[in-house]
């Protein structure tokens, strides 16, 4: 069997960060017919790990994330899309998990530690927080998946889940699925920087640009956007690596798109090469940019447009979502009390 699971953490609207490093594969993968099933599910109790006190903005935006998927292609009739506090079971296992990791283990993990240090916790780390990749794993193999797409930043957890997968298996019995993580093909489309060009591309550092921004918010947002510093008059020679606009050209450019938009160049090589002989201004590059960033953008605007009209029928599918999932996670929690001993009435 051949199944994934995937997740986001409903803290907002999603980004073309999530569209490069995980979104687009997850709707090629449920197009090419290969998996026996496919979960996506809203991280709803993942998200309240830090911010507990915000509620309100973690269920806003399980909507908003839900027709995020819907616009980007997410089908329900292909995949299951779900809401993680829906499945009790995920706690369940997640319980049993905990006794199969160490603090020191949870707290060498680079992606919390790099999130504990962006989030400024400093010693106020909440226990659900640093204990989130233990849930995580229990996400994962609740649904035996073996294939989860991801951005770069959740390589360690993978790792971490991969760890607690074989620690419960040679403890108990084999019963659960060591899972593979599955990154872009494009290096770039891993870890997409922000519009800062300093961090990755995140809800919680504001420097997005979002899947649901206007057409004029993108404008916006590319045209003011960090270039090479050293470029000040359009003479100058300029940098392209390290350069933003150039990191999301390399993300997100096509030769076809020299083709409609700026003949004068056959493809990024050329254009790359006149920035840094000099004599091409960042303004034009940046046309081009929102020009490609408007190809991938503007369909799925279209489409949330039309998944808009209806909030009732999202809510109708979370919900068939949430009972499908919920009943695989419930014969997984069976399977490893099981394999634990501790299934005493059967
Ligand atoms: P938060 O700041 O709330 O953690 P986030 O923007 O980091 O939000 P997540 O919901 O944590 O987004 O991540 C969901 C998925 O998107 C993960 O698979 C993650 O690897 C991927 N992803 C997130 N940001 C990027 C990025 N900038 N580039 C590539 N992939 C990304
Ligand atoms: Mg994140």
């Amino acid at each position: 069997m051949d199944i994934i699971l995937t997740a986001d953490r409903p803290t907002g609207k999603l980004h073309l960060g999530h569209y490069v490093g995980s979104l687009k594969r997850r709707v090629e993968l449920q197009n090419s017919g290969k998996f026996d099933k496919i979960y996506v599910m809203i991280a709803d109790a993942q998200a309240l790990t830090d911010n507990a006190d915000n509620v309100e903005k973690i269920r806003n935006s399980i909507q908003q994330v839900a027709l995020d998927y819907l616009s980007c292609g997410l089908n329900p009739e292909k995949s299951t899309i779900f809401i993680q506090s829906q499945i009790p079971e995920l706690c369940e296992l997640s319980f049993y998990y905990m006794n199969l990791v160490t603090l020191s283990r949870l707290e060498r993990n680079p992606t919390v530690k790099n999130e504990i240090k962006l989030r400024d916790f400093k010693q106020s780390i909440p226990v659900g927080f640093l204990t989130y990749p233990i849930s995580q794993a229990a996400d994962i193999t609740a649904f035996k998946a073996n294939t989860v797409p991801v951005g770069e930043d959740q390589l360690p957890m993978l790792e971490q889940a991969r760890e607690i997968v074989r620690s419960f298996n040679t403890t108990y019995a084999p019963v659960l699925i060591e899972p593979q993580a599955v990154l872009p093909d494009n290096k770039l489309c891993a870890r997409l920087p922000g519009l800062d060009g300093a961090n990755k591309m995140s809800k919680s550092l504001g420097n997005c640009i979002y899947l649901s921004d206007s057409a004029a918010e993108v404008k916006q947002k590319v045209m003011s956007m960090f270039t090479d510093p050293t470029h000040l008059r359009v003479e100058d020679k300029g940098h392209t690596k390290d350069n933003p606009v150039f990191i999301y050209l390399d993300a997100f450019a096509k030769d076809e798109h020299f083709g409609a938009f700026w003949p004068e160049y056959q493809n990024l090589s050329e254009l790359k090469a006149h920035y840094e002989r000099g004599g091409l201004g960042d303004m034009k590059v940046k046309k081009f940019l929102n020009q490609v960033l408007e190809a991938t953008l503007e369909p799925i605007r279209a489409r949330r447009a039309e998944f808009e009209k209806d909030i009732p029928a999202v809510f109708e599918m979370l919900k068939k979502g949430s009972l499908e999932a919920r009943e695989q996670a419930a014969q997984t929690l069976d399977d490893v009390k099981t394999a634990m001993g501790i299934n005493y009435f059967k």
